[in-house]
């Protein structure tokens, strides 16, 4: 396996693939206004194994495409959209979030929780708002620093793993930069690391390098996985994930 597809196996049992919750996913619908309208189009970019696309599919009357580009967790996504009996709502698509071939204008909203980072927070924002319709709906988490000022060594951690890391007004002013106006934004409290994610991820681990022979590169993703958690618990009055909701404007 190579270390993507041991990343994958590291994470896919787990109800999510990142921080967050089924309240915190209810709470940014709620501000994205999305509840109680009808045939509605959302795409999931980033879903993972579909923690916000489950519950998307069971609080709104919408097609979710759910798009991921590693497929061991869309088989998961699959399966749990079968037992939720929520599969006839949600599209599993194997694609990547660089490459989309939605049709302009198409989507009421997009959704990404923890994933926009991949493709970087601006350039997420730039390319994917051509497939929203007109007053289209942008909804994404993403990490973000929750003061001003913060020690050297945390400033430096975050900005060698993801240069783009900044503060919530930074954000917000690159969304109005490139066409959307907020709705809301609201920081993901500590129980979304902690119990949600952190903590189910350190359940797996002793299965996870048993099942890969304790190899070396199994061993440096659980370590590396293990710093940032340190992190967390040493500096998370200084970062978060803040979720970010806004709706597509004509540009002026
Ligand atoms: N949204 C899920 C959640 O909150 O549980 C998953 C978040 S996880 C931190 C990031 C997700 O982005 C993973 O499922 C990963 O496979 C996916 N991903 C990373 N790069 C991608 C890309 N270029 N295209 C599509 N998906 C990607």
């Amino acid at each position: 396996m190579n270390e993507l597809e041991l990343l994958a196996d590291l994470h896919r049992h787990n109800e999510r693939q990142g921080p967050g919750g089924q309240a915190e996913t209810r709470l940014a619908l709620q501000l994205a206004g999305l509840c109680g309208r009808r045939d509605l189009a959302i795409a999931d970019l980033g879903c993972g194994t579909g923690a916000s696309t489950l519950v998307l599919a069971e609080a709104l009357d919408a097609q979710i495409v759910a798009a991921d580009f590693l497929e061991p967790f869309l088989d998961i996504l699959k399966a749990r959209a079968l037992e939720a009996g929520l599969a006839e709502r949600i599209t599993p698509r194997h694609a990547s979030m660089e490459a989309l071939d939605f049709a302009p204008e198409s989507l009421d909203a997009i959704w990404s929780e923890g994933a926009i980072y991949n493709i970087g927070f601006t350039r997420g924002v730039r390319e994917w708002r051509r497939f929203l319709k007109p007053g289209g709906v942008l909804a994404v988490s993403e990490l973000t620093w929750l003061t001003e000022q913060r020690p050297a060594e945390l400033d430096a951690f975050w900005r060698a793993q993801y240069p783009e890391v900044d503060t919530a007004s930074a954000k917000l002013a690159v969304l109005e930069r490139h066409g959307y106006s907020p709705l809301g934004y609201f920081v993901l409290p500590p129980h979304c690391w902690r119990e949600h994610y952190y903590r189910p991820l350190q359940e797996r681990v002793p299965a996870f390098l048993e099942d890969h022979g304790n190899s070396p590169v199994a061993r440096a993703i659980v370590e590396e996985q293990q710093q940032e958690i340190e992190l967390y618990e040493r500096y998370g009055e200084y970062f978060g994930y803040g979720f970010y909701i806004a709706r597509k404007v004509a540009e002026g």
